[in-house]
């Protein structure tokens, strides 16, 4: 075979995401289904087989497999199918059009994830048709429900069906996109998650007549440990992945970033250099700050049923992260010393964080390709403030790190396209992606 004729496989590449931005699997409620069968359809026609899964009407995710000689252990490729939803009033344009204009292609799902399916895809294909011989089996897992906490997708596959997805390696998100830091470019690579714990503070008083009001009402009360708890910086837990992160970065940076990113890392001056951070970059202060402490934000409130009757109880739930390391209970003690004794707190939901080896084969192998195809950028492992599908491929021991590469200009910040309105992703710098992931794939399983 020859080689690879890019610009027609950029094309191809970019036919199969717009297929896939046109359907709205928008979640809740997800409704999977039509895009796995999609992209079984695109396998079909390249001969490859594949299965489509479903945890509930519906909710339908899709394996397929490239066989290797086994001499070494799988590589999985995950991207999820589900996005969440879009307003589409404060869209440029429809975000379920898959509209090109500009060199962008816009679209929910653009770059959170339907990119690394259809990049997963084709690399599956271009494997197939280039007859290229493996040692690892590749696996392309394109999943229902990451959006929602990954019950009906990854955690589904891993908990009923370990033997499909089981692997030494996976690549998923968060990562593999540009970081522009004035001229300096890096590639974060996730390689570390938050954990998470979801939880409820509950505040109680003696129930009164609105028209008799009492210093002990529970709505007072809960209120106040809101505030509390609004107004605090948790304790700063410096992980070795984060500082890594912030001194790699700081020694491309421009002045003066070059000198303050360090002192971040100081407990005694990072709360004084965050607040004036947050004052010049709001968004990427907020991203440093959450890599640096367990974070608590107060989302859902109930209180009461009628307007004249003092309720005897108020309850908040709270999104609470967690440093990896970090323990349940040294969180909940975090929390107990910002709101006081004068409230109940219940724990909902809760898993730890994670932090996968960064000195492996596949990430030497991610640097090469970087490497070769943006000489002047510089990978970086990091950690992200949520969780992904890796949380659930984590379980079968799998090592998985966030790198669905993406060149994106500098005026293009993927943490606002992520989640964001107008979400869009270039199209040469989806092309670039598409070629990236290949040959990392093909060099990394390919046989030695
Ligand atoms: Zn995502």
């Amino acid at each position: 075979m020859g080689d690879v004729d890019w610009t027609a496989a950029g094309a191809e590449g970019l036919a199969c995401l717009k297929d896939l931005l046109r359907i709205d699997t928008s979640n809740p409620p997800g409704n999977e289904r039509p895009a796995a069968e999609l992209v079984a359809a695109a396998l079909a026609r390249e001969g490859i087989p594949s299965q489509i899964l479903e945890s509930a009407p519906g909710r339908a995710s899709l394996i397929a497999r490239l066989k290797g000689s086994g001499r070494k252990a799988p590589l999985l490729l995950s991207g999820h199918l589900d996005v969440v939803p879009a307003d589409a009033e404060h869209w440029k344009h429809p975000p379920f059009g898959a509209v090109e204009e500009g060199g962008y292609l816009w679209g929910r799902g653009a770059v959170d994830m339907k990119n690394m399916v259809a990049m997963s895809l084709q690399t599956l294909v271009l494997l197939k048709r280039q007859g290229v011989a493996l040692d690892r089996d590749v696996i392309f897992a394109a999943v229902a429900d990451e959006e929602a906490g990954c019950r009906h997708g990854s955690l589904f596959l891993v908990d009923r069906h370990p033997d499909l997805v089981r692997a030494e390696y996976v690549l998923t998100e968060v990562g593999g996109h540009t970081l522009h830091l004035g001229p300096a470019r890096f590639y974060p690579v996730q390689v570390s998650e938050k954990g998470l714990c979801w939880f409820e503070i509950q505040a109680e008083g003696p129930p009164g007549h609105g028209s008799m009001p009492h210093p002990h009402n529970a709505v007072a009360r809960l209120a106040r440990a809101i505030v509390a708890l609004q107004e605090a910086r948790l304790p700063q837990h410096n992980t070795e992945v984060v500082s890594r992160f912030i001194r790699a970065l700081a020694a491309k940076a421009p002045f003066p970033q070059n000198r303050l990113l360090p002192l971040l890392l100081n407990r005694a001056l990072s709360g004084a250099l965050t607040r004036r951070l947050e004052a010049r970059n709001l968004e990427q202060a907020l991203g440093l700050n959450a890599m640096l402490r367990n974070t608590a934000s107060p989302t859902m409130l109930t209180a009461g049923k009628k307007i004249n009757v003092i309720p005897s109880a108020a309850t908040v739930q709270v999104d609470g992260r967690l440093i990896p390391g970090q323990t349940l209970d040294s969180f909940l003690d975090e929390i107990r010393a910002v709101v006081g004794d004068d409230v109940r707190l219940t724990v909902l939901d809760d898993h730890p964080g994670t932090t996968f080896e960064s000195k492996t084969d596949l990430f030497a192998a991610i640097a090469r390709v970087l490497e070769r195809h943006d000489p002047e950028a510089l990978p970086v492992p990091y950690m992200i403030p949520g969780f992904t599908d890796a949380f659930a491929y984590q379980k079968l021991g799998a090592i998985c790190y966030g790198f669905a590469p993406v060149r994106l200009d500098p005026e293009l910040s993927f943490s606002r396209m992520y989640h964001g309105h107008d979400e869009r992703i270039p199209v040469a710098g989806f092309a670039w992606g598409m070629r990236v992931l290949y040959e990392l794939v093909r060099d990394f399983c390919g046989r030695g």
